[in-house]
């Protein structure tokens, strides 16, 4: 039988390659597989050590920027160096200027989560390192990716018409890398249908002149920026929060594609509302522009708030609008049904995606998206005629049609592997345990009458704030960051500046909720003692910021002599956009803020 003949061949090439004598050897290879194995479980300690120990790692690191550079050469090395020098180094030069995500303690942005049967997912996937552009690069890596996909659309109540496995659609899923890049991708895909609509009606018009007037529409969104300001000499930091529109993935998916966008101001629970929307494109088609693509949000990143798609959705029907949901963060939430309620109206979308990298614990990079109609994605990405015909045939999928890369790294196996260790059960009781969690600390800030919550809490995040001046606040805030031991970020809602507290660690228990709150609310009691006598000087540098007629009240939130190291424009949908950083930057020069040097050694540009 030629089977067993095949299987006993494997065998013997096996046992042979284990013996080390007959492995052939690389002259460039420096680690050979007996010291991977060696090494492997020596890492493996580490990070096991690492994430058992993490609360008595500092949350947010005490370096300066620039700390690095004095403690590594200034040119890679010309001869190997073993691997004790290197690994030693991880602690010395890493570790001092991590900000530790996974600790308990770790309340800013949202969470990005991990687990171990994700780590070893990856693990396995950085070894086999397909590439799977084609079904044909790597078949099992586009099949588990359909097949996870699929599992996960059912496992949040997605409706059929998104999952591969119904026939009576050409929707389906695919994992990007970010929700930025999945937003980008439904924008692009939904500026193709609308040229192409416009070309049937107007066959004259060139792709550019249709693209010139296409007009998209997300909520508004207010920022904070960290602004570093390069001088000659000296780096200095500015933080302000920025009351302006615009979730920075959906502006920078329409900058790079080159197509306006419109804010629609929120409600007061910050949401976007139908007739909102439906009077702006009213307005815009009078103008002779063509409304073509709404980005909605679920849980956004401010206040964690949700737009509402069941609004929204007809109007998109009507106005022939593609709808595209960015659940970044509550996507996970909805494989518990009772949080389902929050996205109701996700039949009318034409595209969703949602982070498992953020509170499922699958780590980064994972983003799922699913579309309806996957036909408008090989329209958009396909630079090869034939391939159009796997829209109908539904044989194989080749995703280098689904994205803007060409490659693709095996990212479905750390999803598979997570979903079968936790199981759905599993899973949602990691998310109802973060939900108690924050809706215990709310508890605790509102049993406080020095403090409010102004902002209705969704999930596993709680803003809150001192009651009276922003200042009040901020400087909770810069105190709190300051002592390391906890670490939050602020936002602004409609000017009112608050503390969002987000449930961020897989193992966060109530005691250490209860401890983070014992340090708030002792730093607030200094913050508030001290304020009476320093309440003279910040005052009027407020007063003088207000003065301002380019920025209305944004300038309220702006720096202070007391501008912390809160942040440092890297991550999220509030911090990316250099090009407005830049212009902010340069207002602030303009208007000779007092601007806080940090101390600490020059960096050089
Ligand atoms: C986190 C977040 C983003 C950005 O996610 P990336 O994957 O880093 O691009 C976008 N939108 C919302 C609502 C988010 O919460």
């Amino acid at each position: 039988m030629p089977r067993a003949r095949c299987s006993d061949e494997l065998s013997a090439i096996h046992s042979t390659a284990t013996r080390k004598e007959d492995r052939p050897q690389s002259p460039i290879a420096v680690m050979d597989s007996d010291e991977y194995r060696k090494r492997g479980k020596e890492m493996v300690d580490y990070i096991a050590d690492y994430l058992d120990n993490i609360r008595e790692r500092r949350v947010f690191p005490q370096v300066e920027p620039g700390y690095m550079r004095d403690l590594v050469p200034d040119a890679a090395p010309e001869l190997p160096e073993p691997w004790d020098n290197i690994f030693n180094d991880v602690e010395r030069v890493i570790m001092p200027g991590v900000t530790h995500w996974q600790s308990p303690y770790m309340h800013a942005y949202f969470p990005a989560l991990n687990s171990y049967p994700s780590l070893l997912g990856d693990m396995l996937a950085d070894a086999i390192n397909c590439l799977g552009f084609t079904w044909a690069s790597s078949p099992a890596c586009t099949e588990l990716e359909m097949v996870v996909m699929d599992w996960l659309g059912k496992m949040i109540g997605l409706p059929e018409h998104f999952l591969h496995s119904c026939k009576d659609f050409p929707g389906g899923g695919v994992i990007q890398t970010t929700a930025s890049e999945a937003t980008f991708v439904c924008l692009l895909a939904a500026r193709t249908e609308a040229i192409q609509r416009y070309q049937k009606e107007y066959p004259d018009l060139e792709d550019a002149e249709i693209n010139s007037r296409l007009v998209a529409y997300c909520s508004d969104q207010e920022r904070v920026f960290n602004i570093p300001v390069n001088t000659v000499w000296r780096y200095k930091v500015v933080t302000m929060v920025v009351v302006t529109q615009a979730h920075s993935s959906v502006e920078k998916a329409g900058l790079i594609g080159l197509v306006k966008l419109r804010y629609i101001e929120s409600d007061e629970n910050l949401s976007m509302r139908g007739d909102r929307v439906l009077e702006a494109i009213n307005i815009d088609r009078d103008k002779g522009l063509i409304p073509f693509f709404l980005c909605a949000t679920l849980g956004t990143t401010g206040s964690c708030s949700f737009d509402h798609l069941k609004e929204l959705g007809p109007i998109c029907e009507q106005e022939e609008l593609w709808m595209h949901v960015d659940a970044a963060y509550a996507g996970t939430a909805f494989i518990c049904p009772e949080f389902r309620y929050l996205m109701s109206g996700i039949e009318y979308a034409h595209s969703l995606a949602f982070n498992p990298s953020k509170w499922m614990m699958v780590h980064f990079d994972c983003t799922a998206m699913w579309v309806k109609n996957s036909g408008s994605l090989h329209r958009t990405f396909n630079v090869d005629p034939i391939y159009l015909h796997h829209e109908n045939t539904g044989l194989a999928i080749d995703y280098m049609h689904w994205q803007i890369g060409l490659s693709k790294r095996f990212r479905a196996i750390k999803l598979w592997f997570v979903i079968r260790s936790f199981g759905v059960v599993g899973l949602q009781r990691h998310i109802r345990e973060g939900v108690r969690l924050a809706k215990k600390f709310e508890a605790l800030v509102r049993s406080d009458d020095r403090f409010e919550v102004p902002a209705v809490r969704y999930l596993g995040m709680v803003v809150f704030r001192l009651k009276g001046d922003n200042e009040l606040t901020e400087k909770l805030l810069k105190t709190l960051n300051s002592t390391g031991k906890l670490h939050c970020v602020p936002a602004s809602l409609k000017g009112r500046y608050v503390i969002r507290f987000t449930v961020t660690a897989t193992h966060t228990t109530l005691d250490d909720i209860s401890r983070d709150w014992t340090i708030i609310r002792a730093v607030a009691s200094e913050v508030l003692s001290d304020t009476t006598s320093e309440q003279h000087k910040a005052k009027v540098f407020l007063k003088d910021t207000k003065k301002n007629p380019d920025f209305g009240t944004s300038l309220l939130l702006a720096n202070s002599p007391m501008t912390p190291k809160i942040v440092n424009g890297s991550f999220a949908a509030i911090f990316d956009n250099n090009d407005v950083l830049y212009e902010f930057a340069k207002k602030l020069q303009q208007l000779k803020l007092d601007v806080q040097e940090s101390p600490g050694k020059a960096m050089r540009r």
